[in-house]
């Protein structure tokens, strides 16, 4: 699996860093882990084709972790004119929060006709969920975003490789991302 790190900062994208979104490559798929919002500026910096981009996702629904999803839909929708299914996945709330979301910045929107397929996979805590060649599987972390918040492991292919983010990693200081900060997951963790 090959990952970029599309955006690595925090809410308030100190130093300069993009929000959350990783672009991970394996063999049959390309998919986003976290779509925040200024993810769209760093896509596009680097040239990648979101259509391509089969699936986006989601480990929580704080903006700087799923506010570009808007900004990324539309692009499909008027600038590269996709066609190619998309799915989201993410924790339970996810439909309902995508649809406020869309309502909110563009009124209406979000229940026209699409001109590609959009389909929202609402995760079960600890239940692997298979996408192409990949799979993950969401834990439950401490984090308060009006919705569960997951830790997501991302398995590939026979080798196993995998990669796992905590839920809350880049969000916000930990004295406001979690309600313990001495239970903060906050560093990213890469196994073999
Ligand atoms: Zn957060």
């Amino acid at each position: 699996m090959r990952i970029t790190l599309l955006g690595t900062g925090d809410a308030f994208s100190t130093g300069g860093r993009f929000h959350t979104c990783i672009l991970c490559k394996t063999n049959e798929t390309r998919f986003l882990i976290d779509c925040g919002a200024s993810a769209i500026t760093a896509i596009q910096q680097r040239g990648i084709d979101t259509n391509a981009i089969g699936t986006v996702l989601l480990s929580h629904l704080h903006g700087d972790h799923f506010g570009g999803l808007p900004y990324f839909l539309l692009d499909g929708q008027f600038d590269r004119r996709r066609t190619a299914p998309l799915v989201i996945a993410g924790p339970p709330g996810t439909r309902s929060r995508i649809a406020a979301m869309m309502d909110a910045l563009y009124p209406g929107i979000w229940e026209r006709a699409w001109r590609y397929p959009i389909e929202v996979v609402e995760l079960a805590p600890r239940e692997p969920w298979r996408f192409g060649d990949a799979a993950v599987t969401p834990y439950l972390v401490e984090h308060d975003s009006g919705a569960p918040c997951f830790a997501l492991r991302v398995a590939c292919g026979a080798t196993g490789a995998n990669w796992r983010r905590s839920g809350c990693s880049s969000c916000i200081s930990a004295r406001w991302c979690c309600r313990t900060p001495t239970r903060c997951r906050s560093s990213p963790r890469r196994t073999a």
